[in-house]
Formats: C-alpha cells, sequence, structure tokens
C-alpha cells in the first residue's frame, strides 16, 4: 500500500494521531491554491498568515522525516485547485489509498466527498482530533428542542468534559460570571501592550503580489505579527494567561481609539488552523487561574472558559446542524450593499472608522467591535447577508467558514430569524458611548437623535425597529422597546424616521 495524506490549511495539528510514526508509504500533501485565496477578498495577512504556517508546519514535518509534497501557490505544476492537484499526484505517485481529515467547510466537504467517488482508490475520512465536539454531537443534543440556547449546551459541556466543576454543580456554584463582565476603560487606563512576533514573510508576499491575487489591507513583511507556528502559539498562550487573563472579562467588551486588543487573547486564528487545540487553551488558563486565585478571579476565567468551550463549539454545531441552508438566510429580506467606507474607513463615525482603520491594519477586531460597531451598523444600514459575510470572511485573519456565518449571518445579522441569537444585536450612540471612549472625539453628536450631526447610530436604531415591527414586536427580549417607540409623540417619531431616511440615502458619505 502507499497511502496519500491531505493536510488542508486550516488543519496543522502537530499533536494528530497521523504523526505519532512515520511510515515510509505514507506521503503528506499540501498545497497553497487559487480555489482558496481566491473564494473571498481576503486580508493580505490571512492569506500570508495560512501559508506561512502551512510551510513551517510541512517543513516540521519533513525535518521529523514524513514524506511531504508540498505545492506553493505559483508551482509551475500548480493547477490551482485541490481536485484537479490531487488527480495528477495520485495518479504520478501510484498511491493506492487516500485519506484525508473532515473539512470544517461545508464547501470543502463537498469537494473532497465528490472528489472520493470520481476515483479508484479507497478512501479513508479521520477526524482532525482538535474540537471538543463532533460535527452533530449539538444537533443530537437539542433534538427536538425549539430554541437552540447557548447556556444550556455549554453547561453540558462543563459537566460532560468536567470543566469548572465540583461533582456535578459548578465551582463556586454559580455557572455563568456574565454580568460581571462589562465595564468601561477608564480613561487613564493603559492597557498592556499585546506581544507580537517579528516574522519574515516577505518571499510570501513578494509571491502573492506577483499574482494577480486579490487582497485587502496592510501588512509589514518583514514584522508579520500573527504566530505562525505552534511555538509561537504557546508563546502568545502563556503571555496572555499571565499578562492578560486577570483583566479579561473585566474589559472583555470594552473599546477605546488605538488599543486594538486590549486583553483579548488574539489565539482565534492559531486556534481556527488547529495550532493549539481549545482543550489545550482552556485547560492551561485554569492551571493559571489554580496558581494565581489572588490575581486572576474566578469570572475573568469563566469568562474565557465560556468563549472557547461555549461559544465556539456551539456555533460549530450549529454550523453542522444548519448548513446548507444556512449560508442563505435572510430572515429581514435586507437588500442593500455595504458603505464605500467598510473597504477605506474613511468615514466621520468615530467607532467605525477606529473599527474599520485597525481591522485593514492588523486584520483582527475583538468581538464587541465586530458586534456592536461594524456588525450593528451593517445590520441598521439594512445589507444584504451575503455582503456582510463576504467582508467578515475577508477581513479577519481568523475567519473561515463555519465560524465566520454563524457570527455574522446568525448572531450579528439575525438573517437566521433567531437561532443563535434570542434578539437582534443593535445600539443607538448610548450603549457605544457606555462601553467605548469613541464618542468624546466623533464628529457626531451622541446625545442628538436628528438635526445637524445627530448621531446617525440613533435615528438608524428606532428606524430598523419600526421597519421589522412585525416580525420583532412579539420577542419578549424586546417588546419594551416597542413600548417606548409607541409611546412617542408622532411628530418625533417621523422627524427620526426622516433622519434616518436621509443617512440612508446618503450613507457613503456618512
Ligand atoms: P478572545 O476574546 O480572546 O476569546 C477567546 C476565544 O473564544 C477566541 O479565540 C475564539 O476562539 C472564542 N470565541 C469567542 N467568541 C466566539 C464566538 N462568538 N464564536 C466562536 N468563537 C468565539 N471568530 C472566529 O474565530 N472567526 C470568525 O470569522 C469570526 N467572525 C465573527 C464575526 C462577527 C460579526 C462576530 C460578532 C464575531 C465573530 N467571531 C469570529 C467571534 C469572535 O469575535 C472572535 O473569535 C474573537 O474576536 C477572536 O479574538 P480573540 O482570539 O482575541 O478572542
Ligand atoms: Fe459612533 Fe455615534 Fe459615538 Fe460617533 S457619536 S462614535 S458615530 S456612536
Amino acid at each position: 500500500t502507499k497511502i496519500a495524506r491531505l493536510i488542508l490549511g486550516d488543519q496543522l495539528n502537530s499533536n494528530h494521531t497521523w504523526f505519532e510514526t512515520v511510515q515510509e508509504n505514507v506521503t503528506y500533501i499540501m498545497m497553497e491554491v487559487r480555489t482558496e485565496t481566491d473564494y473571498a477578498i481576503h486580508h493580505i495577512q490571512k492569506v500570508v498568515g495560512f501559508f506561512a504556517a502551512m510551510r513551517f508546519f510541512a517543513e516540521t514535518l519533513r525535518i521529523n522525516n514524513h514524506n511531504v509534497i508540498y505545492l506553493e501557490l505559483n508551482h509551475k505544476d500548480n493547477k490551482q485547485s485541490f481536485g484537479a492537484n490531487l488527480e495528477v499526484l495520485l495518479s504520478n505517485g501510484n498511491f493506492t489509498h487516500f485519506e484525508y481529515q473532515q473539512p470544517d467547510e461545508y464547501r470543502l466537504d463537498k469537494i473532497l466527498e465528490t472528489f472520493a467517488t470520481q476515483i479508484t482508490i479507497p478512501t479513508k475520512v479521520y477526524d482532525t482530533e482538535h474540537f471538543f465536539t463532533t460535527r452533530n454531537e449539538l444537533g443530537t443534543f437539542f433534538e427536538g428542542k425549539k430554541m437552540y440556547l447557548m447556556e444550556s449546551f455549554y453547561r453540558a459541556m462543563r459537566k460532560k468534559h468536567d470543566i469548572l466543576m465540583d461533582g456535578t454543580n459548578p465551582t463556586t456554584g454559580q455557572w455563568n460570571y456574565d454580568a460581571d463582565n462589562r465595564k468601561k476603560l477608564p480613561k487613564d487606563h493603559k492597557p498592556t501592550a499585546p506581544m507580537v512576533f517579528n516574522n519574515d514573510v516577505s518571499d510570501i508576499v513578494e509571491m502573492i503580489f506577483k499574482t494577480d491575487c486579490k487582497t485587502i489591507g496592510t501588512i509589514e513583511a518583514k514584522q508579520f505579527l500573527w504566530p505562525i507556528n505552534r511555538e509561537q502559539t504557546l508563546e502568545l498562550l502563556d503571555f496572555f494567561v499571565t499578562e492578560c487573563l486577570p483583566l479579561f472579562g473585566t474589559y472583555q467588551d470594552a473599546m477605546t481609539p488605538n488599543e486594538w486588543s486590549l486583553y483579548h487573547s488574539r489565539l482565534s486564528f492559531s486556534m481556527n488552523i488547529k495550532m493549539i487545540s481549545p482543550s489545550e487553551v482552556v485547560h492551561r488558563a485554569i492551571k493559571e487561574w489554580e496558581k494565581h486565585p489572588e490575581t486572576i478571579e474566578y469570572n475573568q476565567l469563566e469568562g474565557f472558559v465560556r468563549q472557547i468551550i461555549g461559544w465556539r463549539e456551539y456555533m460549530r454545531g450549529i454550523y453542522w446542524l444548519k448548513m446548507p441552508e444556512y449560508n442563505s438566510l435572510n430572515y429581514f429580506n435586507h437588500q442593500e450593499k455595504l458603505p464605500d467606507w467598510f473597504w477605506t474607513g474613511n468615514t466621520k463615525m468615530n467607532c467605525l472608522k477606529d473599527s474599520i482603520k485597525q481591522s485593514l491594519h492588523y486584520a483582527y477586531a475583538h468581538h464587541i467591535q465586530r458586534l456592536m460597531i461594524t456588525g450593528s451598523f451593517a445590520l441598521l444600514a439594512g445589507t444584504h447577508p451575503d455582503e456582510v459575510d463576504a467582508w467578515y470572511l475577508g477581513i479577519y485573519i481568523d475567519a473561515l467558514d463555519w465560524v465566520e456565518i454563524t457570527n455574522t449571518r446568525g448572531m450579528s445579522q439575525f438573517a437566521d430569524g433567531g437561532i443563535v441569537g434570542t434578539k437582534p444585536y443593535v445600539s443607538s450612540a448610548s450603549y457605544i458611548d457606555k462601553m467605548s471612549n469613541y464618542c468624546g472625539s466623533c464628529y457626531y453628536n451622541k446625545a442628538k437623535k436628528v438635526g445637524d450631526k445627530a448621531c446617525p447610530f440613533n435615528s438608524l436604531y428606532w428606524n430598523f425597529y419600526d421597519k421589522h415591527e412585525d416580525k420583532l414586536a412579539k420577542n419578549p427580549r424586546i417588546g419594551m422597546m416597542y413600548k417606548v417607540w409607541q409611546r412617542m409623540k408622532p411628530e418625533d417619531k417621523e422627524a427620526l424616521l426622516q433622519q434616518a431616511d436621509y443617512y440612508l440615502k446618503n450613507i457613503n458619505n456618512l
């Protein structure tokens, strides 16, 4: 037997059982292909980050005496798709077996499933040995239920994996500390400077610029800041648990100009391409808390653990339960394009300017910037979810379909009608001002609802509720808002709607 094993760009799990022994008759195949660089317009740092990590991984396999075939993007024999390359490689190498790990993305899953039916040699599919859950576990957990409540899934995960548990009860007696975790950053508070790397990736950047591969954003080719291997990932994890975890929960939702990552871990890229497993991350954080309970309060730890064993696994489960339909849901039937300035950050709205410019600069924004600034604005502006998905899928270094569309189309745009979220995440300026230091230096006036320099969030917010009353008024979590709206004087309502209409018509100039 001669076995060919495909490793996808987000399957860089060096602890996979595949690599436990070196087998002479096994060859690992990795490739950089245009079908992957071109399915969205990606941030340059995302394309480079993937290729740099893949190349490092392949090189490590070689050093460990595994057989490796690696096709670079500009290799003369590269046919630029998985199927076309595999066909040639399998036949030229006289392979008798083809093996791959379950892709996380529905599109690739189908491509490889179809490919397997077209070849004459047997195919075997393996688990990626990365997640806490299998693809269908969430579906089974919620079978027969109308609602897919993240909190009940999260508690079941805690019990099943015995994480922060005291027998069958949560350690401390309380499951969830979210209510303690919503502080604004004090004005004079200087957050810990983020740990960044200085990877020289100029060869990859040059290669990408030589092709006609379209990208967005900027990159420091000699000082690429993201981790590109397991060692750097472990360094970043160490930095996070020692320097950031003590304030992670407290400032998890906070936003402030020119501070791009605050106390967040920035481990999503490393985890999503499997340089590290969620279990390792969670257990490292728990270990640090056990060692230093005096500096790491429990609410900081619980908040972090919940994001990973709760939200991350939950989103993956929803994806596999609801695909392929999920990809085209559009509950509000929104049809607009994204404003042009989403691609430049050139808007007078300070919160959006800062969040978009930092995204273009770092290929990163933290959760609340994604949800309550860019996401909320796109929803208030009636943007088609396809447009919103394409933007998020391109711009963030951690953006992979399974976790991007569930967050964007689901949580942020409510285009799934309430599968992942119980209500749409929209706000007026008051929430943004409560959680950030953006409004003080903004061109717009956060307190004004109508008239010159009125903050656009204020009128667009009421316009959104007015427009979707039929779909939202019965939602118990937002019924109160409709009572406020109904009690408003007709002339005030009219002025708000007119202001919103003006902003929507002039959206590219905001
Ligand atoms: P931290 O704040 O340090 O959190 C720790 C980890 O928890 C993250 O690394 C991540 O793995 C996990 N996590 C936290 N929130 C979520 C969530 N809602 N869903 C899944 N995992 C979560 N995350 C992605 O990995 N890829 C995406 O493409 C993506 N797109 C998003 C789009 C929108 C509109 C929104 C609102 C959120 C999106 N998220 C996405 C979730 C979340 O914003 C990012 O995982 C997080 O900001 C990554 O930064 P971090 O590693 O510093 O996270
Ligand atoms: Fe954003 Fe409005 Fe605040 Fe300006 S005033 S930063 S537009 S919320």
